[in-house]
């Protein structure tokens, strides 16, 4: 196992991973050496969980010693090239010098069988899959001692940190809550203290069908924020207040599914498949004093940081969020109605 060193000073994790072994990187377009391929499972680690679509019902199964299993739908394991690890301890160390066992689990979901799919391309049902399966890891893994955060991320297109090019999503854990989370949760509770109520309830309130607004369905809102840091950012978040993606309702995640499939397929036919990053960012659900109103960041890879944005933290966006929820807007629009056969 790594470790997890903090800064002198600063609330800043760094995770050094243990040395870690060749990946096999995978640039074949047709797949034939791709390990998340169906027919290569073998060169991953066994499934964990394997959903399976048979007559119209979802089974959960796994990878046992002497079967692999076959025509998965979404299969989950652990990670060939984790950032963290559960194997035995190394050493902690005090401030200035902090350091503890980069503890935790990395699992990687692979989010379709077909390797020249993409997650703006995979169908609504798909993505619905998807979903259940990271629900069920989000409750398991929080069952798990150790285990005080869930992170949830894509990097789709290689210089958003791809290392294999099929379609998938990351899973890893942490023992403590990553400065990001913290960061806004403490905000959200400063404003809850001051104002009484959520700040998400409140700034989705605003920009509920405002010039940034994107895309809104049943249960779901998508919006360029107001200060975005990158060009043509956009969060997606419930409507209604709620804490526990856990505990989202099967309805609420097919909403989900179709809020996501037309986002991310209208923001890749407007920006020509730009590489990008999705992160889920979820309350720890062990501590009751960190609940967020969770959501869903998305972030496209289209510039390149300046000393400005890395020594300083001040960020320079030359796309307003108007203009963006414009553009992505119109093409996302589009996507649903193609998706729900309206056109
Ligand atoms: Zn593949
Ligand atoms: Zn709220
Ligand atoms: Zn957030």
């Amino acid at each position: 196992m790594g470790d997890l060193r903090k800064d002198y000073v600063l609330d800043k994790f760094i995770v050094m991973p243990e040395a870690s072994q060749a990946v096999s990187e995978d640039r074949n377009s047709d797949g034939s050496n791709c390990p998340y391929c169906p027919g290569n499972e073998s060169m991953t680690e066994p499934a964990i969980l394997a959903l399976v679509v048979k007559e119209g019902m979802l089974q959960r199964l796994s990878d046992s010693e002497d079967s692999i299993i076959e025509d998965w739908s979404v299969r989950v394991f652990q990670s060939e090239k984790p950032v963290v690890a559960t194997s035995s301890a190394t050493s902690y160390s005090e401030k200035p010098l902090y350091s503890e066992p980069a503890y935790g689990y990395h699992q990687i979901v692979v989010a379709s069988p077909d390797h020249n799919q993409s997650l703006s391309h995979i169908s609504v049902e798909q993505w619905g899959n998807v979903l259940v399966v990271i629900q069920d890891r989000v409750r398991w893994l929080y069952t798990q001692k150790s285990v005080t955060y869930v992170s949830i991320y894509v990097n789709s297109g290689a210089s958003a940190g791809a290392q294999v090019s099929h379609p998938h999503l990351n899973i890893v854990t942490f023992s403590s809550i990553p400065p990001v989370i913290d960061t806004e949760a403490e905000g959200a509770h400063r404003f809850m203290n001051e104002n009484g109520n959520c700040p998400a309830c409140s700034f989705i309130g605003v920009e509920s069908s405002g010039p940034r607004q994107i895309l809104a369905t049943d249960n779901f809102i998508a919006f360029c924020p107001w200060a975005p840091t990158y060009p043509y950012e956009f969060w997606v978040y419930p409507k209604r207040h709620i804490t526990s993606f856990s505990k989202i309702t099967q309805k609420e995640i097919n909403d989900l599914a179709l809020m996501l499939r037309a986002t991310l397929g209208g923001m890749s036919k407007a920006l020509r498949d730009a590489p990008f990053n999705l992160v889920f960012h979820l309350s720890p659900e062990k501590k009751n004093s960190r609940l967020i109103h969770w959501h869903i960041e998305v972030y496209p890879q289209m510039n390149t940081w300046s000393g400005l944005e890395r020594g300083f933290g001040v960020f320079v966006n030359h796309v307003r969020p108007e203009k963006s929820a414009e553009i992505l807007g119109s093409s996302c629009r589009k996507e649903l109605a193609g998706l729900v056969g309206i056109v």
